[in-house]
């Protein structure tokens, strides 16, 4: 297979809730000796999951199913308030590594529902962050797909609503529910910033520009990646064809051109579409915008490699991490060096 040109999307690729949750669940196979036990998926992306399971992860969608005293981590999407509380009385040790951007959704969750606000929430029905930010009100939020709009959604009282949103949204899709509920209930409460990422909108925009250069995007990333979903939603929205492919190997002879990827896909797994599909003209980097965002490891992680610095440097243990990064370096340290550890 051989194309002219390859347009390769810059955003992509991990995002900082990604990175971050990648990077704990590496230290959470360092740090302990037996099994680590993960609820949920740790990110939406098959090849991540499959590397995890080499070095012994074990994914879980039942708290139920992890053993008394294991270690659990609790996935990027965030968890619904029993979760966390059924692995705190389960596990020796939690991590929760929800991406904080999924968190402040669930604070203004709360926060709504607390001063009485029915709450239109827009996501996908049983998607891992939709099921955890529902379950924190269930009774005050009725969850809206975004392509089928608000449909019957009655609100108690038409001054007291409030619009939140899953992160990984298609930005026309929000803005479609958005502007049907402004006009129904005008004075409805919503963040003031929309509560789709900064990974999602790049993403989006990128894939937006690339659209009107190319006849075809592809979109690595897994099915079960909302993010990546969105991204081939916007391609079709913008009038060019798109594909999602979980790998090179998904690519169809006939199919033509430019890549992207989700917030949670490998860059190897593009580096090798580039090399499927091996164009001519080599590959440009189409720069939309440029992310510094860094989250850092959850709190608990924190403290627990802190602590276990602290004992390393005083002797008090035999090993020593060798090359392994410690906490200060964190930021310097990337999920694909992390995933690149686990895979040696
Ligand atoms: S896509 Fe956005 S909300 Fe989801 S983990 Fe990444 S940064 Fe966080």
């Amino acid at each position: 297979m051989t194309v002219e040109r390859v347009l390769l999307a810059e955003p992509r690729g991990f995002c900082a809730g990604v990175e971050m949750a990648i990077k704990a669940l590496t230290w959470m196979t360092r740090i302990f000796d037996g099994p680590v036990y993960c609820f949920h998926e740790i990110v939406h992306n098959e090849w991540v999951v499959r590397a995890f399971e080499r070095v012994g992860v074990v994914f879980v969608d039942d708290i139920a199913e992890v053993p008394e005293g294991a270690p659990i981590m609790l996935s990027a999407h965030g968890s619904a308030p029993e979760v966390v509380e059924a692995a705190g009385d389960r596990a020796a040790v939690v991590i929760d590594a929800v991406c904080p951007l999924v968190t402040k959704v669930h604070h203004e969750v709360k926060q709504m529902s607390r001063k009485g606000f029915d709450i239109i929430y827009v996501g996908h029905t049983g998607h891992d962050e939709a099921v955890g930010t529902v379950a924190e009100a269930p009774s005050a939020i009725s969850l809206v797909e975004p392509e089928s709009g608000l449909g019957d959604f009655e609100a108690a009282d038409p001054e007291k609503v409030a619009l939140v949103a899953q992160t990984t949204l298609g930005l026309y899709e929000w803005q479609k529910v958005m502007d049907d509920a402004l006009e129904r209930f005008p004075k409805l409460k919503t963040a003031r910033k929309s509560d789709l990422c900064y990974a999602t909108t790049n993403r989006q925009d990128v894939v937006k520009q690339l659209a009107s250069e190319c006849d075809l995007v592809l979109v690595v990333g897994s099915h079960n990646s909302s993010n990546t979903q969105a991204l081939v939603r916007v391609s079709h929205e913008n009038g060019v064809a798109a594909h999602r492919i979980d790998s090179a190997s998904d690519i169809k002879d006939d199919w033509l051109t430019d890549a992207t990827t989700g917030a949670s896909a490998p860059d190897h797994l593009v580096q090798d579409v580039i090399d499927r599909l091996s164009p001519v003209h080599g590959f440009d980097l189409w720069r939309a915008t440029e992310e510094r965002e860094y989250f850092p490891l959850p709190p608990q992680l924190r403290a627990f490699v802190t602590t276990l610095q602290q004992l390393v440097e005083a002797g008090l243990t035999a090993s020593t991490p060798g090359s392994e990064p410690w906490i200060e370096g964190d930021r310097q340290w990337t999920a694909t060096e992390a995933l690149d550890l686990i895979s040696t």
